[in-house]
């Protein structure tokens, strides 16, 4: 693991956070990409339903605590950062980390898609290639258990991809990606939720109007039945704010 030195990194309940923009983490990220030694580095973005779920999930904590770099999501991590810690951080999302590098690498950039239903990796990466020409290093669907876990990290390594994005919902791809990072050998891996089925068109991008103002996981939660459940969760986080802040004084 390597901590960043050269930006600040907060702790936000008992996870990380690093102090990040958009622009500095892509070129962060890019040195990773550059280097021939090919280290492995995980890269996590924090948004409230991690600190909610992690919270009764001890490994996922890990995978976070471990991660090599943490950025800050959207606008519910901001929120907590401001409160708790009186800082005011950047957001780096998740999709617009994988948009710029894809757009910043190009042909240079070899990509695997690993994540969401079958046949979506696939239609993700053939656009992908197409929009910003990167290099299609190979694709997995995403449902498959923990027997399958080593299969599919080699698989992954066998690919030798500068980018691994895994799709596959919230803790199960920060785990993954910590628990191979050792078999998986990739310099940047990212947990990144519905990136996937974004590509693939298969689900929509919250409109420009929300993500400029960091209010798209309302657009999500909203436009998404299966998501209605989620929202207590949001509510739950807020909660969670109010009382550490009470905690601290
Ligand atoms: N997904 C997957 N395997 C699973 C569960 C989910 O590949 O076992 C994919 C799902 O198809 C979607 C992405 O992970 O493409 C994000 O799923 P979801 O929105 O349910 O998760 P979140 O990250 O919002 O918790």
């Amino acid at each position: 693991m390597t901590s960043p030195s050269f930006h600040d990194r907060l702790r936000l309940f008992d996870l990380p956070l690093d102090v990040i923009t958009l622009p500095a983490t892509l070129d962060l990220l890019g040195g990773w990409l550059a280097d021939e030694a090919r280290a492995p580095h995980t890269v996590v973005t924090l948004n409230p339903e991690i600190i909610v779920q992690s919270r009764t999930h001890p490994e996922f904590v890990r995978a976070v605590q471990d991660a090599d770099l943490v950025t800050a999501d959207g606008v519910g991590i901001v929120y907590a950062a401001r409160q708790l810690r009186g800082e005011e951080v950047p957001r780096a999302p998740g999709f617009d980390i994988v948009k710029g590098l894809m757009q910043r690498h190009g042909a240079d950039l070899s990509v695997f898609f690993l994540g969401a239903k079958p046949g979506v990796a696939e239609v993700a990466a053939q656009n992908a290639a197409r929009e910003y020409g990167v290099t299609v290093a190979g694709v997995h669907h995403g449902y498959f258990g923990p027997e399958d876990d080593e299969r599919v990290a080699r698989l992954v390594a066998a690919s030798g991809a500068g980018l691994l994005l895994t799709a596959m919902g919230a803790g199960r791809q920060e785990v993954f990606n910590q628990q191979w990072r050792g078999v998986l050998g990739v310099p940047v891996m990212i947990g990144c939720g519905g990136v996937i089925d974004v590509l693939a068109g298969t689900a929509d991008l919250a409109p420009a109007w929300t993500r400029r103002m960091g209010v798209e996981w309302i657009w999500r939660v909203a436009g998404d039945r299966k998501r209605w459940n989620r929202a207590p969760r949001l509510l739950q986080f807020v909660q969670m704010v109010a009382a550490e802040k009470k905690r601290k004084g």
